[in-house]
């Protein structure tokens, strides 16, 4: 157990829920982010004790400040809000739809990121796990066939990793920076998901391991849910 603070974008449904929802069970006070309060609400008041609704929508400059100011000590940042939109070939695909995604994909992480980094650096133990996902990987199209379907999607998550690597290189050894590839989940987002296809709560796990990595643990990398590192 550990008595870390951490942040979960995103977190008032699906994969960011669980995260925070696993963060709790580790013994961590969690700041579920929602952008809708009502909603983030709803899940604060189901997971109990030890969350707290952070009101934060990651495309907006001031919902990200004013939330910055409400917060006073940070050890892990969960950067876990996504969208995808379309789900087209690039010659499908539209810059509108592109610009929406990589707005919260991407811009949103880096923007959240900024905010919250004098928090973090005052952690004993900074961690930054980014939410991706395998369909980014450029150098794994034989494990992740490269269907050339959702585009868009994928190359907002391929800029997040690249995002990672070079945060990770930036911010040093103290600072554990990581990319995690949370695997096929059922969630609002995956509309083509079957009821075969893994639970929310599966990928948790992973987000965890990359929460709590010891200060020995790697950073720079991208894992997926199950610590299976994976190609850029
Ligand atoms: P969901 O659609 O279930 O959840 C997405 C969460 O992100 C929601 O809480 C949503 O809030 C929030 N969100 C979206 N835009 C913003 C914003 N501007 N500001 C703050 N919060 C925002 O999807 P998942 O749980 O599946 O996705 C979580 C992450 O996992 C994403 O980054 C996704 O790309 C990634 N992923 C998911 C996979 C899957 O199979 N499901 C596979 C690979 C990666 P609201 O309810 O208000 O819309």
């Amino acid at each position: 157990m550990n008595d870390s603070t951490a942040l979960v974008t995103g977190a008032n449904k699906g994969i960011g829920k669980e995260i925070a929802r696993a963060l709790l069970a580790a013994g961590c006070t969690v700041l579920l982010g929602s952008r809708d309060a009502e909603r983030g609400q709803r899940a604060v008041d189901e997971l109990g004790g030890g969350a707290r609704l952070l009101v934060l929508d990651v495309t907006g400059e001031d919902s990200i400040a004013a939330a910055a100011s409400r917060v006073e000590r940070l050890d892990i940042l969960v950067n876990n809000a996504g969208i995808s939109v379309g789900a087209g070939t690039p010659a499908e695909a539209t810059a509108d739809e592109l610009r929406r995604m990589y707005e919260t994909n991407v811009f949103g992480v880096l923007a959240v990121t900024n905010a919250f980094l004098p928090l973090l650096r005052r952690s004993a133990h900074p961690r930054i796990v980014n939410v991706s996902s395998g369909t980014a990987s450029l150098n794994g199209a034989g494990q992740f066939p490269v269907t050339g379907k959702s585009a868009g999607y994928r190359s907002s998550k391929a800029a997040l990793n690249a995002l990672t690597l070079y945060y990770a290189q930036a911010l040093g050894d103290g600072f554990k920076v990581n990319a995690l590839a949370p695997g096929l989940r059922r969630t609002d987002l995956n509309a083509r998901a079957a009821a075969s296809d893994g639970d929310p709560a599966e990928a948790a796990a992973g987000a965890v391991r990359l929460a709590l990595l010891p200060d020995d643990g790697p950073t720079g990398g991208f894992f997926s849910w199950d610590g299976t590192p994976m190609p850029w």
